[in-house]
Order: C-alpha cells, then sequence, then structure tokens
C-alpha cells in the first residue's frame, strides 16, 4: 500500500433507502516501491471511486450477497479512506515498476544492476552460500 499519497477527491454523495451512495473520482499520487529494485515509484492515480455506506440495520440477514463496494455507515460520519483505498489499489499495477526494463537487485549483494551494469561477484564458497540463505530466511 503506497504511504503519504496525497489525493484530491471529487466526490457526490446520494442519499438512498438503504444509507449513502458514493461516488466521484480520485486523483493523485501514490507512492509505492519498484517490485524490482526497491525504488520508489511515484504513479499518478486518476480512478472512478463507488461505493454504498450502509445503515448497518439495513443489511439484510439471509441476504449474504457479498459486494465489495458496500460499506458500514454509523449514521454519523463516512469513512472515506476504504473506499478510497479500493479505488486506488484497484487502478494501480500490481507491481509497480520504476522503469520496465528496471533490471532490478543482485541477488547476492542487493546493489541496483541499473547503477552498476557490469556488477558481477566472485562464486561464492558453498559455506557462504548456505549461510546466505539462512539470513535470507529469516528476512523473510
Ligand atoms: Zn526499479
Ligand atoms: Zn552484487
Amino acid at each position: 500500500m503506497p504511504t503519504g499519497s496525497e489525493v484530491r477527491l471529487e466526490l457526490s454523495f446520494e442519499s438512498v433507502q438503504e444509507g449513502i451512495w458514493v461516488s466521484g473520482t480520485v486523483n493523485g499520487t501514490a507512492i509505492g516501491e519498484c517490485g524490482r529494485c526497491l525504488d520508489e515509484v511515484r504513479l499518478e492515480v486518476a480512478a472512478p471511486v463507488q461505493g454504498l455506506f450502509e445503515y448497518p440495520d439495513s443489511r439484510n440477514v439471509g441476504e449474504d450477497e457479498e459486494s465489495e463496494d458496500v460499506f458500514e455507515f454509523d449514521g454519523d460520519s463516512l469513512d472515506l479512506e476504504n473506499v478510497v483505498r479500493d479505488a486506488v489499489v484497484t487502478s494501480l499495477p500490481f507491481t509497480p515498476l520504476c522503469d520496465p526494463d528496471c533490471p532490478g537487485l543482485c541477488d547476492q549483494c542487493g546493489a541496483r544492476l541499473a547503477d552498476d551494469p557490469d556488477h558481477a561477484h566472485e562464486v561464492l564458497d558453498p559455506r557462504w552460500a548456505a549461510l546466505q540463505s539462512l539470513t535470507d530466511e529469516k528476512e523473510s
């Protein structure tokens, strides 16, 4: 999930029987990490927003129709964070990349290959390789 994103909302609110229907657009900049080299990636986002904020009472028991666009409305304030986050997340690529050709990180030392394309390592002693995989397990 991008953090520190700034968003602008253009929303309209419509009172319906079950609650409040919200629709509009969200515009902003999502900040994420490149899926390969972990560099910061900024993406312009323009996503449609829609959701129904439903009064808890109006939920029909027995009708277990799970809709993604239905949120609970306590009758007081609209928690727009969820609906906006859903809209933004849906519009973002699954794995953002800083560049479509991003070479990623060295699987030995984690250096950015984009900065150092000729990067190479001596073949490691197998005992070190075993240690390396232990470290990887701890981190994941
Ligand atoms: Zn990258
Ligand atoms: Zn390396």
